[in-house]
């Protein structure tokens, strides 16, 4: 451990959480140096939708590699660009009634979260970018001007400036429609709101806590927006890929958003990719204007191609996440409801959810548990109060058991005995552990 305090930056955040030297994973478990296997119920804060390692793509990956394929040709036309285009139209594209041009970013969710509201600036020609309250899109000055967090805000160092922010569907208590005061604002030229360039939205806040947003409040903020004239950008970073339970998360919402931003799990592999989607008409760029060294990363053109190719051809993945989603719905409602401080609540959709504990230390508390039992889970939301339930999608049944049961027992150890658990725990003997 010692070289990571002796020059790596304080900034490691998860290391913190889990401090283990890794060095080897497949599917949904993790390997230390020691040997020691752990659950991994934080892939890659959504990257490894499809698992650590998955076979089918690293195949496909190692043959392009001894190839000799390209490994980088910053936006030149590869081969392994054009079949993730072919394969991204065919299969994923024109099966919804989608038409998007697809714009090939820095291989950064943030990236594609600038370039998407650069966009909206310059075809709507004004500044203004309505945001959402606990909504997160990335740490550069862009896209963090229009993040909640304070945490991350306060480290810019300059004016966030640029974006007006609106409370998020829920913020004001279930019976209220916040889409009822954002179409108020918009359409009273003194409410001191600048008529917007775009919204941009997640479905779900990942990291603001697992925050769903239902069917009937986007069909609303795709009618103001339509109404104002204003731009729809859905971040699909995070419940993108099917982490929902169908490849983009505004499916079953049957809105076509002006724009999408996609990264985490689309290249499949975990390997860095990024790209903005968006309607024909807005493509108005001009060469090189948002340019970038590794615009379009070609290994995980191979890894994104066979993760369509192969899960998202016919609908039985999907299926698959709607039948796991279900389970892990029934399984934390009952934790809930039998270990839960009584204020305890459950939310989510799909393969996205979480335990909302109210507080952040007994979250804390209880997902530090759980990592000495072998399973790696985080907490989100503004106080960490929610403790994220984040496994591979491809995850088999029993080991999706095996989690959930350690969640259980760490809810119910935590909970039974809130005061008489001691500052630090013994890390050191995960009872998940094998060779
Ligand atoms: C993770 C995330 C981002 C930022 O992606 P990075 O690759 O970390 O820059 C943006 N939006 C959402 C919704 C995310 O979950």
């Amino acid at each position: 451990m010692k070289i990571f305090e002796e020059i790596e930056s304080e900034v490691q955040s998860y290391a913190r959480s889990f401090p283990r030297i890794f060095n080897k994973a497949q599917g949904e478990f993790l390997y230390d140096i020691e040997g020691n296997r752990y659950l991994d119920f934080l892939a890659g804060a959504g990257t490894l939708n499809y698992g650590h390692n998955n076979p089918y793509f690293k195949e496909k990956l190692l043959e392009y590699i001894y190839s000799d394929g390209i490994t980088h040709g910053l936006d030149l036309h590869t081969a392994a660009k054009q079949k993730f285009l072919e394969v991204l139209n065919e299969k994923i594209l024109k099966p919804r009634d989608l038409e998007y041009i697809v714009q090939f970013t820095g291989p950064t969710g943030t990236n594609a979260v600038e370039a998407a509201i650069k966009i909206a600036r310059n075809v709507k020609g004004r500044e203004n970018i309505v945001s959402f309250t606990n909504g997160f899109h990335g740490v550069t000055l862009g896209s963090l001007s229009a993040t909640g967090n304070s945490h991350h805000r306060g480290a810019a160092g300059v004016s966030l400036s640029g974006s007006s922010r609106m409370p998020y569907d829920g913020y004001l208590g279930d019976d209220i429609d916040t889409t009822a005061y954002l179409d108020k604002v918009l359409s009273d030229s003194s409410s001191g709101v600048d008529l917007p360039a775009a919204v941009i939205v997640e479905t779900v806040q990942g990291e603001g806590g697992i925050n769903v947003a239902s069917r009937d409040w986007l069909l609303n903020l795709a009618e103001v927006c339509k109404r104002h004239d204003v731009l729809l950008i859905i971040d699909d970073i995070q419940a993108g890929c099917g982490r929902t339970g169908t490849f983009f998360s505004f499916e079953d919402a049957g809105i076509y958003p002006d724009i999408v931003t996609l990264s985490k799990s689309l290249g499949g592999y975990g390997l860095p990719f990024a790209v903005v989607l968006m309607k024909p008409v807005l493509d108005q760029w001009k060469p090189g204007e948002h340019n970038g060294t590794f615009r379009g990363n070609n290994f995980a053109f191979v890894t994104a191609t066979e993760a369509i190719n192969y899960y998202w051809s016919d609908k039985k993945f999907s299926d698959e996440v709607g039948r796991k989603g279900k389970y892990i719905e029934q399984r934390l409602n009952r934790i809930v409801d039998l270990y839960g401080e009584g204020n305890f609540t459950t939310r989510g959709r799909g393969m996205f959810h979480g335990i909302n504990c109210v507080s952040g230390e007994l979250a804390g508390k209880i997902t530090k548990v759980a990592f000495a039992k072998g399973l790696i889970i985080e907490t989100s939301g503004a106080d960490d109060h929610v403790i994220k339930i984040l496994c591979p999608l491809i995850i088999k049944d029993e080991n999706l058991k095996l989690g959930l049961d350690i969640i259980e027992e760490s809810v119910k150890e935590i909970c039974a005995k809130e005061d008489s658990i001691p500052e630090e725990q013994d890390f050191f003997s995960p009872q998940v552990a094998a060779k």
